[in-house]
């Protein structure tokens, strides 16, 4: 804490340029990715398949896969610096002092009891939640109906599209208030006892999200149904026992009303979990293919990675919150971004975030580069357990049907992925190409989005 203490010191120097320096992060940063996807765009542009796929996609698939990854790429670059626009323009026209004291004034449309610090900042977070909604809005309808239609990617009505979006909204407004409160009464009441105080409740939430999740919020957007009588069934469950596995119920979910995206997951608490298939990796594969993936998923439980992410997320919680604690009362910090007599602890929150942005790179290269090892460990298992030929097909083929980038800028992999490319998964399986995938795969429209957690 000593040591804290003498850094919170050291780093508030008034008429430190904070602001100056938050802004070159921010374009250093803007810089550094923009290179990274230039040099991705090359391989983007080469013509044949790297020589492990040769014999799994044709030609005809490849190319296709090339140019939805250059028109992601194209897209993504528009994107990234309509955010960075944003993101300096909010800074240099002091957008949040601005917004503060405007959602001060709102306060006076609310019962008294709503006075106070802790009511302003839910008033402002939400209205900030709105306004980042509002500017990415016209992004996100060309990504789903222009992008993803284009590639044939899209399940998504506008009416679904509309609801979803509703909906999330509603969830923000119910869930930020009551987690906002719980935070800043902790800041506020236990002094600088706040990080032990603060991480437990992090802890809490964490855990409190694990149940919740499930059975309020997930049915919310997706419909789960128990997994149907018969070979697959059957075989999950023989899996699950030999591995001694706490299965405790089999899903299936209707992925398949928003994308043709394909996966398998597990959630649950350590000794009651449920495992969900999407319904559109049953349709598009062997039931031997399903059980191969299933196989790697639970590879991740057994060799211990989910229980040691777990870990690691406590340990950044726990980082974050001690060097939050640095910055909580930084005069200069506030005072460069215009806030000088009051100090709110939600904008610390967000300044100190901003200001931590190049070691939250470090971190994601970091993390990206276990979380692919941990993938190769979970293939190699599912292989051990007599899986190899299927895991590989089942791979080659969600690679086919999601059109994934087959190919990629190593530096470009090391930042942004945390699975390893197709040709790297196959090699390691010691696969040979055997050209049956190849005929079996299905190119009319049948192609698959791939986003969120992958297997
Ligand atoms: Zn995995």
């Amino acid at each position: 804490m000593d040591i804290l203490q003498r850094l919170a010191r050291f780093l508030d120097r008034p008429l430190f340029p904070w602001k100056k320096l938050i802004i070159g992060f921010s374009v250093a940063q803007f810089c550094f990715e923009e290179f990274l996807s230039f040099r991705q765009f090359r391989v983007l542009k080469n013509t044949k398949p790297p020589k492990v796929l040769e014999q799994e996609v044709s030609q005809q698939v490849y190319d296709k896969s090339q140019e939805y990854g250059r028109a992601k790429a194209k897209f993504g670059f528009v994107r990234s610096l309509w955010g960075q626009i944003q993101n300096v323009a909010f800074i240099h026209f002091d957008v949040l002092p601005k917004l503060w004291s405007w959602t001060g004034g709102l306060l006076r449309f609310l019962p008294a009891r709503f006075s106070g610090e802790i009511s302003h900042s839910i008033v402002f977070v939400l209205t900030f939640i709105l306004i980042q909604q509002a500017l990415s809005l016209p992004a996100n309808v060309y990504h789903t109906f222009v992008l993803e239609e284009k590639f044939g990617f899209n399940k998504q009505t506008p009416k679904l599209f509309i609801s979803d979006m509703v909906k999330s909204n509603l969830l923000a407004f119910v869930l930020a208030p009551p987690i906002l409160a719980g935070f800043l009464s902790i800041v506020k009441k236990t002094g600088n006892q706040f990080v032990t105080y603060l991480w437990l409740f992090a802890a809490f939430l964490q855990v409190f999200s694990i149940t919740v999740y499930p059975i309020f919020i997930l049915p919310l957007f997706n419909k789960l149904s128990p997994l149907e009588e018969g070979k697959l069934k059957t075989e999950t469950e023989a899996l699950a026992k030999k591995l001694k596995f706490p299965l405790h119920e089999l899903f299936v979910i209707d992925g398949s009303k928003r994308s043709a995206h394909s996966n398998a997951y597990f959630f649950g608490l350590p000794w009651k979990k449920h495992i969900v298939i999407y319904d559109t990796l049953i349709e598009k594969s062997e039931e031997a293919e399903v059980v191969a993936v299933l196989a790697h998923e639970l590879g991740h439980w057994q060799l211990g990675h989910t229980t040691r992410l777990f870990f690691i997320s406590q340990i950044n919680v726990l980082y974050i919150f001690s060097l939050f604690s640095v910055f909580i009362n930084n005069a200069s910090l506030y005072a460069d971004f215009g806030f000088l007599q009051e100090h709110p602890i939600i904008i610390g929150f967000i300044l100190f975030s901003d200001a931590l942005a190049p070691m939250d790179l470090v971190i994601k290269l970091l993390m990206n580069i276990m979380s692919r090892r941990f993938e190769f460990q979970a293939d190699e298992f599912a292989r051990n357990l007599g899986y190899k030929a299927e895991l590989a097909s089942s791979l080659v083929k969600l690679q086919i049907q999601n059109l994934s980038t087959m190919d990629a800028d190593w530096m470009y992999a090391s930042y942004h992925f945390s699975h390893p490319i197709l040709s790297e998964r196959l090699k390691a399986l010691d696969w040979t190409p055997t050209g049956k995938v190849v005929e079996e795969k299905s190119e009319e429209g049948g192609v698959e989005k791939a986003s969120g957690r992958e297997l």
